[in-house]
């Protein structure tokens, strides 16, 4: 059995005097440092060697290493595709179906850019609160205390105030309200009319399939960007078809038809979500769980990433 360090991406992109300085995301120098110590360090693999260890066993080269970016941004075209053809290296993308076909800003990328607005987070919860409040006259301050120690549980990368807010916004307030206090909050800091930032933000139909042409692996990752292990089975299945359907209808990739990743969005699943992706011969899944991948078929739908700042220190 051979393991392979499989490396997540999100933001990849020039960061720094930017609109956007506050986000949270790696600087595109940073990026290519990266690639020189990989290349140096590791061997690059693609998805179908990945497949083929997993399935058959094949013998992968020494220190393995796969590339991975979530939520399909359309730096992943202007900024990392160059030089992945540069280095002859096949990566995985995992773009969300409706952000694309729709023009839509995603919720997860909405509080991104609606966090990367403030430097004092202590504001934008007040912020949060009241605009709770504009939809839902008699909510309680002492009700949003409560969430708050429920869900301000640190991780190494966020603190307890932005975990708050991402959770909160992502899936603990009712569909309805977070959508509309995101829209409100979005218009109000971020300030962007919604298509064309999302035009902006993602990659485009056209990008994707010069990408592809070039030995680029498109897998699922939602249509919607749901947390599939917190929604009933119904939806997950309307969820994963939806992405399927995208994968091989709109991104006409008949080749991965019956062999298709999935990188579940915020690594959220749960036993429906695998049980329904192998009826429709997915092959493997990716979490966000941080460690060395061991590619036994037991794994293969829950394999590990490491993510690229646990790199940073490597190249600095
Ligand atoms: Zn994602």
């Amino acid at each position: 059995m051979d393991c392979c360090t499989i490396v997540m991406y999100h933001y990849v992109r020039k960061i720094k005097n930017t609109k956007f300085s506050n986000i949270k995301g790696l600087e595109l120098n940073l990026f290519h440092k990266q690639i020189k110590y990989f290349k140096k360090n590791y061997n690059f693999i693609n998805y179908f060697d990945l497949l083929e260890s997993i399935y058959n066993n094949k013998k992968l080269p020494i220190n393995p290493i796969l590339l991975t970016f979530d939520d399909g941004f359309s730096d992943n075209y202007n900024y990392i595709f160059p030089i992945l053809v540069k280095e002859n290296i096949k990566a995985c993308f995992f773009p969300v179906g409706s952000s694309i076909i729709y023009n839509k800003v995603l919720d997860v990328h909405k509080i991104h850019f609606i966090l990367s607005m403030f430097s004092d987070y202590n504001k934008l919860i007040k912020k949060i609160y009241e605009t709770i409040c504009i939809y839902e006259k008699d909510y309680k301050y002492e009700q949003f205390l409560q969430l708050y120690d429920k869900l301000a549980i640190p991780n190494i990368f966020d603190n307890k105030n932005v975990i708050f807010i991402k959770r909160l916004l992502q899936h603990e307030l009712s569909y309805e309200i977070r959508n509309k206090v995101l829209k409100y909050l979005f218009n109000k800091y971020v300030n962007e009319n919604e298509k064309n930032f999302s035009k902006y933000l993602y990659l485009n139909l056209n990008q994707i399939e010069e990408m592809i042409h070039k030995g680029m692996v498109f897998g699922h990752h939602g249509f919607e960007h749901l947390w599939l292990g917190e929604i009933d089975k119904k939806r997950q299945e309307k969820e994963i078809d939806n992405g399927f359907n995208f994968l091989t209808n709109v991104l006409k990739q008949k080749h991965l038809v019956d062999k298709w990743p999935i990188s579940y969005p915020y690594g959220s699943f749960n036993k429906h979500t695998i049980q329904l992706c192998e009826k429709l011969n997915c092959k493997v899944g990716l979490t966000t769980k941080f460690k060395i991948s061991e590619l036994q078929y037991e794994n293969r739908f829950t394999l590990n990433r490491l993510d690229t700042n646990h790199f940073l220190e490597n190249i600095s």
